[in-house]
């Protein structure tokens, strides 16, 4: 589970806040969808709760564990071994293949074993790739997707969080990766945070939490229970 409490993010120069959240949980298991126009917070939210960014102040906690608190080195090996992000420009390294790609984190954790290989290439073919020896700076930008998520999903993480995960795919393509995710995220119980604008990947997701300027300006989880 997440709990997050006073959380607030600023940068120098700027007014206001770029993210302010009171108080937000999230339940383990439980699958959110994150919404809001361009320069809502979005991504620093995904940043932030991954432990990509620092906050400036509040409490950051997963399963007990404040992760605003952690060093960087200890954040991330918490990132490495709970987490399985698919970042908005996916963060993948030219010059290596797409099967190299999923491999990388697995092999610089030094935990890369016959049965990950194995894994990579299986995940590889579920989101739709036939050629795992492929470059990635030869890909388009919605095979370049599909590869950041296998990478997510490579060690079954217990948190997927992916930002804009169909984006650059097209409306089959998108579905695909959509019902991939939930059921990555059902099949090792995880909890799934995903940022997107795509209605009907948000409606299966269930939970719908809204930001505008920094905060949150709608929750469908609150309005149930305020209903
Ligand atoms: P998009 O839909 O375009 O991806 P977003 O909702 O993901 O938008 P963020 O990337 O989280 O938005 O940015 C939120 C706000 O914070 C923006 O106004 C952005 O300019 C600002 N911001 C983010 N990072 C920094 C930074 N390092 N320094 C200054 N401002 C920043
Ligand atoms: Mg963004």
């Amino acid at each position: 589970a997440l709990a997050i409490d006073g959380l607030e993010v600023s940068f120098a120069g700027l007014e206001k806040p770029v993210l302010a959240i009171e108080a937000l949980t999230i339940r383990a298991g439980e699958r959110v969808a994150i919404t809001g126009g361009s320069g809502s917070g979005k991504s620093t939210f995904i940043n932030i709760v991954t432990g990509l960014e620092r906050a400036t102040a509040g409490r950051i906690v997963w399963s007990g564990q404040d992760i605003a608190r952690l060093s960087e080195t200890a954040r991330d090996r918490w990132r490495a071994g709970h987490v399985g992000l698919v970042m908005q420009d996916f963060h993948l390294f030219p010059g290596l293949a797409a099967v190299e790609n999923v491999l990388l984190p697995v092999r610089l954790a030094r935990v890369a074993d016959a049965a990950m290989v194995a894994r990579a290439h299986e995940l590889l073919k579920t989101v739709g790739l036939s050629r795992p020896h492929q470059r990635i700076e030869t890909m388009s930008r919605g095979e370049m997707q599909r590869v950041a998520i296998a990478r997510a999903l490579l060690r079954k993480p217990g948190v997927i969080v992916a930002d804009e995960p169909t984006a650059s795919l097209d409306v089959e393509a998108g579905e695909a990766v959509g019902r991939l995710l939930l059921d990555m995220a059902a099949e090792a119980g995880s909890t799934l945070i995903v940022v997107s604008h795509d209605q009907r990947l948000i409606e299966r997701l269930g939970r719908r939490i809204t930001l505008r300027a920094g905060r949150i300006v709608a929750d469908s989880l609150r309005e149930e229970v305020a209903a």
